[in-house]
């Protein structure tokens, strides 16, 4: 079994921002779930990703880097984050590998680098479902266990993400180099990043614009926007406390950190703005996203009159967000990740059975399809 070596872009650019390091020891490592079709597309073999050596490569034990960033959390400054529990793996054709979950690295201040198994699911069915319904997102390459328990709000199963973006810059990345870095830095930064992602910093706001306003059209809060979380690319990156809309309501926010409800879902639109202009954009946000926001809603609506869709987001509170798409003729997904059908998918799959899970996926994988059975999802939220 030959495997293909990996690229390292980034961080053969931005040395300064890459910090080697290996993943660490894990008792009894076993992959759960593999997206085949991901990895073929991006040449991994996944035979050799099953074999002892691709476990090992997947647990970031055979090395990588922990990439340095800064961010606003919560709207405060930290001038120092980076990955604390992730390692870059490689690039492999255009895409970045990310494995997070894997122990320590110089960025972990008080933290253990790992991560809770159920977490790690999580993120693997919700950006693959994303995905599914055509919104920028990272992908789900792999979930491994570790054979390791953790001390959470309970002792927990930890487990390992392994992750595909097409870049892991984020507001955050900038933020650094242009508080703490050399302006020699900072045109080495753009250059690398405006060379993959084209438009500069207007560029980051037309995709983000265009990402946010599909998170709208789906009911999806992110959850924890902080500019850390915010990619360059475009792509939905970091799934939290994220979670969908069962009730259409602008306030809703499921982080139970979040007290002040910085996050909520119609919060979104305003929250980007704010991220965009710690990354320097000075542009006519309002009426980019708006652009974006009607381009997503004549598509779900299938009209492109701006009075219904104003009218039409006016009729929302109150109503399940998905169901009343899924009834018009436009482009609307069927299915959504319930939260309660998550949850127990989830609780099912910390006690070793993950069946429910593959379930799940398996329907979220086709979102556009009315499932068979009618009971599929269970309407919450309407009960
Ligand atoms: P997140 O909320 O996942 O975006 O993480 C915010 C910051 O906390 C990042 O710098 C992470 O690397 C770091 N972090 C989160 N969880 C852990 C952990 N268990 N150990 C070390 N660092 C962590
Ligand atoms: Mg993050």
């Amino acid at each position: 079994m030959r495997q293909m070596k990996p690229e390292f872009p980034f961080p053969e650019a931005m040395p300064e921002l890459a910090h080697p390091a290996v993943g660490e020891a894990t008792p009894s490592p076993e992959l759960l779930v593999l997206n085949e079709s991901l990895a073929q597309e991006l040449g991994l073999d996944p035979e050799w990703l099953r074999s002892d050596e691709g476990i090992a490569f997947l647990l970031g034990q055979r090395g990588g880097y922990a990439l340095a960033y800064a961010g606003h959390q919560f709207g405060q400054y930290s001038p120092l984050l980076g990955d604390g529990r992730a390692l870059l793996l490689g690039s492999y054709g255009g895409f970045e590998l990310q494995s997070k979950g894997i122990g320590r690295t110089p960025f972990s201040r008080g933290g253990d680098g790992r991560g809770p198994l159920d977490a790690m699911l999580r993120e693997y069915l919700i950006s693959e479902y994303m995905h599914a319904v055509g919104i920028s997102t990272t992908r789900a390459l792999a979930v491994l266990s570790t054979g390791r328990k953790i001390q959470r709000r309970m002792v927990v199963p930890a487990g390992v993400v392994v992750r595909v973006a097409r870049s892991h810059l984020r507001v955050g990345t900038f933020e650094l180099v242009s508080r703490s870095g050399t302006p020699e830095m900072l045109s080495r930064l753009e250059e690398y990043a405006w060379g993959i992602f084209p438009g500069g910093r207007d560029g980051v706001a037309a995709r983000q614009c265009k990402t946010v306003a599909e998170w709208m059209g789906v009911g999806f809060v992110h959850g924890v926007m902080n500019t850390d979380n915010c990619s360059i690319s475009g792509e939905t990156i970091d799934y939290g406390p994220c979670a969908f809309l069962d009730t259409h309501d602008p306030a809703a926010c499921f982080s139970s950190i979040d007290t002040q409800k910085r996050y909520a879902y119609g919060r979104q639109p305003a929250i980007l703005q704010w991220n965009l202009a710690q990354l320097g954009f000075t542009g006519d946000f309002v009426s980019m996203f708006s652009d974006a926001l009607q381009e997503v809603f004549s598509r779900k609506l299938g009209t492109a009159d701006p009075m219904g869709i104003n009218e039409w987001f006016a009729s929302l509170p109150g109503k399940d967000h998905t169901l009343a798409h899924a009834e018009l003729p436009g482009e609307n997904p069927q299915v959504i990740p319930r939260n309660f059908a998550v949850q127990r998918a989830l609780d099912t799959a910390n006690e070793g059975d993950l069946a429910p899970f593959l379930e799940c996926l398996e329907v979220l994988l086709r979102p556009f399809e009315k499932p068979a059975d009618v009971n599929w999802p269970p309407k919450v939220g309407l009960v």
